[in-house]
């Protein structure tokens, strides 16, 4: 039966169908388009009057032809065909009067308009009932449709009980996530086509018989037939239930898997010692830990010593302390005869952690050329891919030899020539930008398994976590170091007040006055390109649209301005962003750090990590050109340094406008969890679990990973059960194959490399 799902699809339902399913769904199997499930269900119910047709939006209704007319169009070739419907109430005796020329006057008509619409002039006769479904459009004040999908409801070859009104009205209208050239109704029918070819009672179940049983779900077979054929709702929902814990299942499974392979791989335990680096580094702390960090620290140092692989996702606010948290745990690797690698999403945050990092180690880090100082030194390494050749090619050898014990830098250390002498931990700061794969590269590099800590500033919800990831144990760092001040932040809108647009560098200028710096940030780099970034900072751009012809703050654009704003007179400012050779950003940030630039006018490489506490006020321009998580990261640089901080997010969009609730979200929490339930609400499912650290879970299809909670806890705790009394799933081959079958082969293949 399992080879049955793999069958061609036009092996099932005929060349022509599943050319065209192929073709607009990219579905070819038997498999896809099983699990090809209606997004959602219409009730009659449901359905919209033509009396109060809302304009400019997607309708759906089931109206009666009163009249159809088609005349030849007179500019070019090719016909017009008028059809006049009326709201179908279900009763006899409507007004059909043959020949009388409607045009929508009479009320609860519609007049739809088909161009070309040689199927519409053969099938929507006079008294005809049909489905039509598509976007109201006003053309000469008049209400209308133009070129609807169709479907003739008297004709519907799957409800033979289209003809009993009753029934009819409690039959849910499953609608299909469906295309321009493929509308629902014709998905609808290949599916039942399909349905009928196969037998349906043999499909294997990954699901096991005594969870079934608890959960009282139907039989697989009962739910595909329902989720696609229902006749109430009651059974799509008791469909849908089954079919999505099935879909939590196997995911959890798959995850449980993942986790059991990666526990029982042998790592190299580092175990603490009484009087090495870490000891000494902790001796001259200049703040005491919070209880978190302690807490974290603690755990962090027990998994090390074992030898199985530590794989521990650290969450935590912005500007909660988790450098110092991952540096702790570094060192004690390090103390253990051990290296360490610290993999930053950007070559400015990778700099930064080695300046930080160096600096916070003070006598304990050595430099390459000062060597022997026994073991109470370390030396820490910089290794990015736009370093000058000679030094790249030192770091390289110093990573390979042993020499360096903890090794930062970006992507250039998956590269194919990076080697180490004994890499065993690995950490990975701000997650969101590093996959699953990158992770595995990394960590094919140590000669065995190395510990894992990854972190993310980006708060995660439960479930989310437990999703995206899932092979990894959590940690979370929910308090911030005493003395921290808060941050306010305001939403400037321009539309309504173009005077504030002077105001911000007045009161910039006021922040420097107070010995303070200030960060603008823009939403490009040129004045000419359009988002043109480099391939950092275009991972780091979250996808929005912009508006038609609104020239968007840049970079140069705004340093030239300002260069010539009177508030700012002698104000020295530079430029930072990822188009400049890494020598002016590295000398650029430096200057910030320094307090000798007093402005930095940027693009989203501050958005992480960067820490420069004298920075009090941050002024995002297009700010509406972010995403929430960005919006919350990039203001998480101010307010660091026990001064109070500012954020202003300056927008030129109207009042109302749809954008301008992210900003209005922001501007009213600092609360990162609660941010991240608003945007995972304002986004859309697959950018969360977007293709570079879902691990094909894109594919999710009724689970929702904001709302299916409980199911999805409990498909993980029996799938943790299921995995630990039978790691390789002997037992329960359907498990097994249904795994495999998720996952697309790439993934499927990052799972067995564990
Ligand atoms: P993030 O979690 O955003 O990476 P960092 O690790 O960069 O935060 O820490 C932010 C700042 O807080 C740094 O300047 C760091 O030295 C400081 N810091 C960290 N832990 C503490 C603490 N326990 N007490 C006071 N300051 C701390
Ligand atoms: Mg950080």
């Amino acid at each position: 039966m399992t080879a049955e799902l793999d069958l061609a699809l036009e092996r099932r339902i005929g060349r022509s169908s599943a050319t065209v399913i192929e073709k607009h769904l990219g579905i070819t199997t038997v498999d896809g388009l099983l699990n090809y499930f209606p997004r959602r269900y219409m009730s009659r119910g449901e359905l919209t009057p033509i009396s109060g047709l809302p304009l400019d939006e997607e309708v759906t209704l089931i109206a009666r032809v009163l009249s159809s007319t088609t005349r030849n169009m007179q500019a070019r070739r090719g016909t017009i065909t008028d059809v006049i419907v009326s709201d179908d109430d279900g009763k006899q005796g409507l007004r059909l009067v043959g020949g009388t020329d409607y045009r929508g006057k009479v009320p609860g008509t519609l007049k739809i308009t088909f161009f070309n619409g040689f199927k519409a002039k053969k099938d929507l006769l006079q008294g005809r009932r049909a489905l039509f479904s598509g976007k109201v459009t006003k053309f000469k004040g008049q209400l209308g449709l133009t070129n609807p999908d169709f479907q003739l409801l008297d004709d519907d070859p799957f409800s033979e009980d289209s003809q009993d009104p009753e029934k009819l009205a409690a039959m849910p209208i499953p609608v299909y996530p469906a295309t321009a050239k493929l509308p629902s109704w014709k998905i609808q029918n290949a599916v039942h086509a399909l349905l009928e070819t196969l037998d349906l009672d043999a499909l294997p179940d990954p699901v096991p018989s005594a969870v079934a049983r608890r959960e009282k779900f139907l039989p697989l077979a009962e739910a595909y037939r329902l989720i696609h054929a229902p006749e109430s709702a009651e059974d799509w929902r008791r469909a849908r239930d089954r079919l999505r814990y099935h879909e939590a299942l196997v995911l959890q499974s798959a995850l449980a898997r993942r986790r059991a392979q990666l526990a029982a791989e042998e790592a190299t335990a580092r175990r603490r010692i009484p009087d090495g680096l870490l000891a000494a580094f902790d001796a001259n702390l200049p703040f005491t830990l919070t209880a978190g960090q302690d807490a974290i620290g603690k755990t962090l140092a027990s998994e090390l010593s074992r030898d199985s692989p530590m794989n521990r996702l650290l969450q935590g606010e912005v500007g909660s302390g988790k450098t110092i948290v991952a540096l702790r745990a570094m060192l004690q690797v390090v103390d253990a005869g051990g290296q360490a690698a610290l993999l930053a999403p950007t070559e400015v945050l990778a700099a930064q952690h080695y300046e930080s990092i160096r600096r916070s180690l003070g006598a304990l880090s050595r430099d390459g050329l000062l060597g022997g100082f026994g073991g109470a030194s370390v030396q820490v390494t910089l290794l990015t891919g736009s370093m000058p050749a000679s030094a790249r090619k030192q770091a390289l050898l110093d990573a390979a030899s042993g020499t360096a014990g903890i090794i930062i830098g970006t992507h250039a250390l998956l590269s194919g020539n990076v080697t180490f002498y004994d890499l065993g931990l690995i950490v990975v700061d701000e997650q969101h930008r590093f996959g699953v794969e990158q992770r595995d590269a990394l960590r094919a590099k140590a000669r065995k398994p190395p510990h894992l800590l990854v972190m993310t500033a980006t708060p995660i919800p439960r479930t989310v976590a437990m999703t995206v990831f899932g092979d990894l144990e959590t940690s979370v760092l929910d308090e911030l170091p005493a003395g921290r001040a808060p941050i306010s932040t305001h939403l400037v809108g321009l539309a309504e007040n173009p005077a504030w647009a002077g105001r911000i560098w007045a009161r910039s200028r006021e922040e420097i006055n107070n010995g303070h710096q200030v960060y603008v940030v823009c939403p490009k780099i040129g004045a000419d390109d359009d988002g043109d970034f480099s391939p950092e900072e275009a991972d780091a751009a979250e996808g929005l649209d912009g508006e038609n012809g609104r020239e968007l703050a840049s970079v140069t654009a705004v340093v030239e301005h300002l260069q010539s704003e009177p508030a700012l007179s002698g104000v020295s400012l530079a430029p930072l962003h990822g188009r400049q050779p890494p020598e002016v950003k590295t000398a650029v940030m430096a200057g910030f750090v320094d307090n000798q630039v007093k402005m930095l006018v940027s693009t989203t490489v501050i958005e992480v990590g960067v820490d420069v506490p004298n920075a009090t006020l941050m002024v995002i321009l297009d700010a509406d050109r972010f995403g929430i998580s960005q919006l919350h990261q990039l203001r998480g640089r101010v307010g660091r340094g026990g001064l109070p901080g500012t954020c202003l997010l300056v927008t030129a969009l109207e009042p109302g406008h749809p954008s301008r609730k992210r900003l209005e979200a922001v501007a009213a929490t600092t609360d990162g969890f609660e941010l991240s339930q608003e945007d995972l609400k304002l986004r859309r499912e697959g950018d969360i679990l977007g293709a570079s650290q879902s691990g094909g879970r894109s594919t999710l299809r009724l689970l929702r990973v904001l709302e299916h909670e409980a199911v999805i806890g409990r498909a993980r705790d029996d799938a943790q059960q299921i995995v630990s009394q039978d790691p390789l799933l002997a037992a329960h081959p359907e498990l097994a194959e249904a795994i495999h079958k998720y996952l697309n082969p790439e993934k499927e293949a990052f799972l067995e490399r564990g």
